[in-house]
């Protein structure tokens, strides 16, 4: 069989993948990026990134490229909920205070000339198979080309392939230590802007009786994907009866209707409801596991690939400066993964909260109207990731909240404080975690919501497996964690 040696082997070339390649292979190092698809390449994905994540393409010299495809750029971030509307400027970060949406396939070609920019090698229609043991260390990966199997050795073996990921099965991390079942499943599609060149330039949310439906212009201008995030139980009717589900959606939230009813060139519909949270472990001897293949919540926060291209970079960044000392590699990685959970724990418990399908209720109403005022950035600095969800959604905002459900007229008490006995404990639980579960929980813990799958476990070749310490995958445990957090 062939084998080459590099300095790294990063298997997935979409955005955890190129991310971490980029401070790599600037570095000096030699990385070797290995994916099975060829690019443009789409994947199953809504795609919207917010300021936050721009500003990491703009890190890896990808966002010229990506503004060359002619996005639309959004500075706004509405929401309308009943009688609540509100509109926020987004917060700048580096000079980038607009939001863009650009298809997955165009998008990530994009990032993979970024990474070969860099002077990283891609490989494309390249399959992983195998990761390679020594002395319990990973020390490479066997792939096949169409050339045939080939083995590539290397410092270190990032695992940057995604959900179903073959590396956190090869390494003994397929089954997650904390996970969350999604309530909401994703339908979405493309159309022509009724609006035209009169559209605003915002992300728009409209919340009607459980729907949650996005407006995101897209790319090029004037194109706009519409996405309901809507009761997971519903996306089977969406797929036996698109256009009439469809309809029944536009009926049951006015606002949304008039802002993109009059649409004619409307494209397919795409779903699914296989969206559950998890955490995997993510690093170990030579190994690590960056974007979804250690770590996914739910998309309702938009934060997969802000995440994925964040911690991508930052685990090239801590890895580039000690790829030739194991100990010290080793270090670092765990380092990294503590950072990512530490940054990214809150957004989680979010995504689990928000993923529940029920209609906005009085309490949650009133919430929301405590945002309302001046446009300066609050709500939309929980996409942004500006603050810890708990600052933007205080305690004394959820105060004020509750004092206003209590006071508005004809309101059902009883109905609010029933909720809040429901509310509280989360909200305690989930404060409670960041500070004392944080990292890395022993067994495996359901948080927000029991009964997770993640589809079939990729199981491991058994020769693959380390010797000694690292066990094969199991099969889902479902809901076999203990409930909630608190
Ligand atoms: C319905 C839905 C909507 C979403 N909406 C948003 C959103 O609006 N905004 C947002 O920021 N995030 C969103 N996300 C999350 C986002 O898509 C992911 O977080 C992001 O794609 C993760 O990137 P990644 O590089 O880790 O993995 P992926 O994008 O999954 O890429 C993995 C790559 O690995 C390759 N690969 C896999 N196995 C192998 C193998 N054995 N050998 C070689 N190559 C392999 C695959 O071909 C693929 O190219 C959404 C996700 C879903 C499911």
């Amino acid at each position: 069989m062939r084998t080459e040696t590099v300095d790294v082997v990063i298997v997935g070339a979409r955005c955890a993948g190129t991310a971490a390649a980029v401070p790599l292979a600037r570095a000096g190092h030699r990385v070797v990026v290995l994916d099975k698809a060829r690019f443009p390449s789409d994947t199953m994905s809504t795609h919207v990134l917010v300021p936050n994540g721009v500003q990491e393409l703009a890190f890896m010299g990808a966002l010229v490229g990506i503004l060359a495809l002619g996005p639309s750029r959004s500075r706004y971030l509405t929401l309308q909920d009943g009688d609540v509307e509100l509109r926020e400027r987004f917060r700048r970060f580096n000079g980038i205070d607009y939001a863009i949406c650009v298809p997955r396939d165009q998008q990530d070609a994009v990032l993979v000339d970024a990474a070969r920019a860099a002077g990283a090698e891609v490989r494309e229609q390249t399959k992983v198979e195998q990761v390679i043991w020594q002395d319990d260390r990973a020390v490479g990966v066997r792939c096949r080309d169409r050339d045939g199997e080939y083995e590539l050795r290397a410092a270190l073996v990032v695992g940057a392939d995604g959900r179903r990921s073959r590396i956190a099965a090869e390494v003994g991390a397929w089954t997650p230590y904390r996970a969350s079942r999604n309530g909401r499943g994703f339908v979405f599609r493309y159309l022509d802007d009724p609006l035209g060149s009169d559209a605003p330039d915002a992300l728009q949310i409209f919340r009607a009786e459980g729907d949650q439906v996005l407006v995101l212009p897209s790319c090029p201008a004037g194109r706009t994907l519409v996405v309901n995030m809507t009761d997971a139980e519903v996306v089977p009717e969406y797929r036996r009866d698109v256009e009439g589900q469809w309809i029944r959606m536009l009926d049951r939230n006015p606002a949304l209707k008039e802002r993109i009813g009059g649409a004619t060139e409307v494209g397919a519909l795409r779903s699914t409801t296989d969206l559950a949270a998890y955490y995997r472990r993510s690093s170990g001897p030579g190994w690590a596991l960056a974007g979804d293949a250690g770590h996914f919540k739910d998309p309702v926060t938009g934060n997969g690939m802000r995440d994925a291209l964040k911690f991508g970079r930052l685990l090239g960044e801590a890895a580039a400066a000690h790829l030739h000392d194991p100990l010290e590699l080793d270090a670092a990685l765990l380092a990294w993964e503590a950072a990512r959970d530490a940054d990214t724990l809150s957004t989680y418990h979010w995504g689990n909260r928000e993923t529940r399908p029920a209609p906005t209720s009085p309490l949650v109403r009133e919430v929301l109207r405590t945002f309302v005022g001046d446009d300066s950035p609050q709500l939309s600095d929980t996409f942004n990731r500006a603050r810890p969800v708990e600052s933007v959604i205080s305690p004394a905002r959820l105060t004020r909240g509750l004092v206003r459900a209590l006071r508005a007229p004809g309101a059902d008490r009883k109905a609010i404080w029933r909720e809040l006995r429901t509310e509280l404990p989360m909200e305690i639980g989930i404060r409670r975690h960041r500070l004392v579960d944080g990292f890395r929980s022993r067994r495996p813990v359901t948080t927000e919501r029991a009964g997770w799958t993640l589809g079939d476990p990729v199981r491991p070749r058994p020769a693959s497996s380390p010797t000694g310490s690292v066990e094969a995958p199991e099969a889902q445990p479902g809901s076999s964690g203990p409930q909630p957090v608190s």
